[in-house]
């Protein structure tokens, strides 16, 4: 790994974009590949990034170091799925190490979670977040377009076993699909002790089905929820780049959330960056730009040009993702290629 000690002077330039908002949470994809092909998400007939285009876990190391010189302060690997990269227990212990990082998490399906999950918090892994839209083994595979419900479940009752400080569920909810998901999912979680979140559809399917329509709104969810378990009372959250709103069941069992970027944008407070699997910064999902941080690590740069490089990528952050909008433009990746 490099260490360029002139860094410091670029770093005094945190990542503030022409907005004002502060980045400090960035999203690292380690792979485009995955073991499910989620209809919201992938195509059936995927094609991937070849191997040698990936970054290494030294450059990834490398560019969240930089990074975090910048004032990142917590990464999320992601994907694809990340647990099929090999030894991503390697990547989490050399990030763990980083000064100034307050936290690594994970974004999972969670189907090789029961193999990972004790090596993973060994590793220093925080958090988990497993996404599971179906505790129905048969709309599990409909939805994903593979089979895998008992694998995600074992995997979460091991990772509940490792001391991870928490760990969240994420169902994506989609109008004329989830609906019936949402009362068991909600019921399993409660039980479970498990946080629940539903995020709104986006238009990052690789199919290109999405249509404003078919967006079940977290409101939409909401009120569902109350009608099946009772009131739900907002919790209020310290954390100003937080995406969720989060309510408390009245009845005392537990935590549900709602992430709707799409019927309630919460661009103007977004803190989050993204680096792909192929080592572009982003610095939206819906970034139709990306800045070549592989071109650097791969030898025609130092950190300084890296650090020069994801401040150029904060500055021209656009205030929104104008989804809905006229003139919106959807980017061309999908969400497995960009990192969820
Ligand atoms: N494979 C891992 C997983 O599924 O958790 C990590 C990558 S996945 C792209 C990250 C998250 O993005 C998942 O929770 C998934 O449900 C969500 N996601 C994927 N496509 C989406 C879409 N079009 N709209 C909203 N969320 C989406
Ligand atoms: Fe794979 Fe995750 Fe996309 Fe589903 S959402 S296809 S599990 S990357």
């Amino acid at each position: 790994m490099s260490t360029d000690s002139s860094l410091t002077s670029t770093s005094k330039g945190e990542l503030v974009d022409s907005f004002g908002r502060r980045h400090t949470d960035l999203r690292v994809s380690v792979t485009d590949r995955c073991n499910l092909r989620c209809s919201y998400c992938m195509p059936l007939e995927a094609v991937f990034k070849p191997r040698e285009e990936l970054l290494t876990y030294e450059e990834i190391t490398r560019a969240v170091a930089v990074a975090t010189r910048l004032g990142i302060r917590t990464v999320r690997l992601t994907g694809g799925e990340p647990l099929v990269r090999a030894e991503l227990d390697q990547l989490v212990r050399q990030l763990v190490t980083l000064p100034g990082l307050d936290e690594v998490a994970l974004t999972t399906n969670g189907l090789l979670l029961a193999e990972q999950a004790e090596r993973l918090a060994r590793a220093g892994l925080a958090r988990l977040n497993v996404s599971l839209d179906s505790l129905d083994a048969e709309r599990f595979e409909q939805i994903a377009r593979r089979p895998g419900l008992e694998r995600v479940l074992e995997g979460l009752a091991v990772a509940n076993r490792c001391g991870f400080r928490a760990i969240r569920i994420n169902a994506v909810s989609i109008r004329g699909l989830t609906e019936v998901e949402i009362i068991p999912l909600a019921r399993f979680c409660r039980e479970q002790a498990l946080h629940l979140r539903f995020i709104e559809f986006m238009p990052l399917d690789a199919d290109d089905g999405w249509a404003e329509a078919s967006v079940l709104s977290g409101d939409e969810v909401r009120q569902i929820l109350v009608a099946a378990f009772g009131p739900l009372e907002p919790l209020h959250t310290e954390d100003a780049g937080q995406p969720a709103v989060d309510y408390r069941y009245a009845d005392g069992s537990g935590l549900v959330g709602f992430i709707n970027p799409v019927s309630q944008p919460f661009c103007d407070r977004c803190d989050r960056l993204r680096l792909t699997a192929d080592g572009q910064f982003r610095n939206c999902l819906f970034s139709t730009t990306e800045w070549d941080a592989r071109a650097i690590l791969r030898g025609r740069g130092n950190d300084d040009d890296l650090a020069r490089l994801l401040v150029d990528c904060v500055q021209t952050k656009r205030a929104a993702h104008g989804i809905g909008n006229l003139g919106f433009e959807r980017p061309d990746r999908a969400m497995y290629q960009i990192g969820g």
